[in-house]
C-alpha cells in the first residue's frame, strides 16, 4: 500500500485545482493527519465530534476542520467555537441551535444544507421542498450567525454508476434552484459538496466544488 504523502499526491493529480480536497481522517490517528498536513494538505473531515475534539487540541491550529456526519443538537456547543464548516446539516432545529450557539459567542459559522439524494433510508438530509420551505421561512431570514455556503449530499451506495451520476445530476441541480431563489447575490453560496473514494470522477463531471476523500489518503478502515 502506497503512503498516505503518496496517495495525496496521485489523487491531486487526478482532480482540478478548483475542486476542494476534504481529507476524511475519521477512525484514523494524528500520526497519518500529521503525514496528510505535512504534504501541504490543510483541509480535514470528520463525522464525530468527540474524536474531532480529542484529535484537534494534538494537531497544529491551522487546520480547518470540517464536520461531516450526522449532528447531535447537545454536540453542537463544542464545535462551534473552531469549526470551519460544518457540512451536515441535516434539520432546521439543528440550524437553529448551531445558529443560537453561534450567536453565543458572537461567530458565523459556516454551513452547507445536506439533501437527501439517496435510494437509502440510511442516509440524513433534506428534501428539496423542506429546504426551499425553511430557506424562505422568516424564522431563516432572522438567523444572523449561520452563513450557508452550499449544498452537501451523499449518493447511494451501489456499483451502478448512472444511477450515482443521476443523483450528483440532481444535487447540482438543487443547487442551481438554491442559489437562483435564494442566495443569487450572495457570494458565499457556491460549493457543492459531493463525491468520495469510489465516486469522486463522477461527481466532479457532475460539478462537486468539494470532494471528501477518507479511504483513497488513508487506507481502508472499518467504519
Ligand atoms: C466516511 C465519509 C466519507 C469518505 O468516505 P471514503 O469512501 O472513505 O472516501 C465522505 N463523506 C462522508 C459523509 C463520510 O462519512
Amino acid at each position: 500500500m502506497n503512503s498516505t504523502a503518496t496517495n495525496i499526491r496521485n489523487l491531486r493529480q487526478q482532480i482540478p485545482n478548483s475542486v476542494r480536497i476534504v481529507a476524511v481522517s475519521k477512525s484514523k490517528p494524528v500520526s497519518a493527519i500529521m503525514e496528510a498536513y505535512n504534504e501541504g494538505q490543510r483541509l480535514f473531515g470528520e463525522n464525530r465530534v468527540q474524536e474531532l475534539l480529542q484529535k484537534k487540541d494534538q494537531l497544529p491550529a491551522d487546520i480547518e476542520w470540517h464536520l461531516i456526519g450526522h449532528l447531535q443538537t447537545n454536540k453542537v456547543r463544542q464545535l462551534v467555537p473552531f469549526v470551519s464548516m460544518i457540512q451536515s446539516v441535516d434539520s432546521r432545529r439543528l440550524l437553529r441551535v448551531i445558529n443560537a450557539e453561534a450567536s453565543k459567542i458572537t461567530r458565523i459559522v459556516n454551513c452547507l444544507i445536506q439533501i437527501y439524494i439517496a435510494d437509502e433510508k440510511t442516509k440524513y438530509g433534506f428534501t428539496m421542498e423542506e429546504a426551499v420551505e425553511m430557506l424562505g421561512s422568516e424564522e431563516f431570514r432572522s438567523m444572523q450567525s449561520v452563513r450557508i455556503c452550499g449544498v452537501m449530499g451523499m449518493a447511494t451506495f451501489t456499483d451502478d454508476t448512472e444511477q450515482i451520476r443521476r443523483e450528483f445530476r440532481f444535487l447540482a441541480d438543487c443547487y442551481k434552484q438554491i442559489k437562483s431563489r435564494f442566495f443569487a447575490d450572495d457570494h458565499s453560496f457556491r460549493d457543492i459538496s459531493m463525491g468520495m473514494s469510489g465516486d469522486y470522477k463522477i461527481a466532479i463531471g457532475e460539478g462537486s466544488t468539494m470532494v471528501r476523500i477518507g479511504s483513497l489518503i488513508f487506507g481502508s478502515r472499518n467504519r
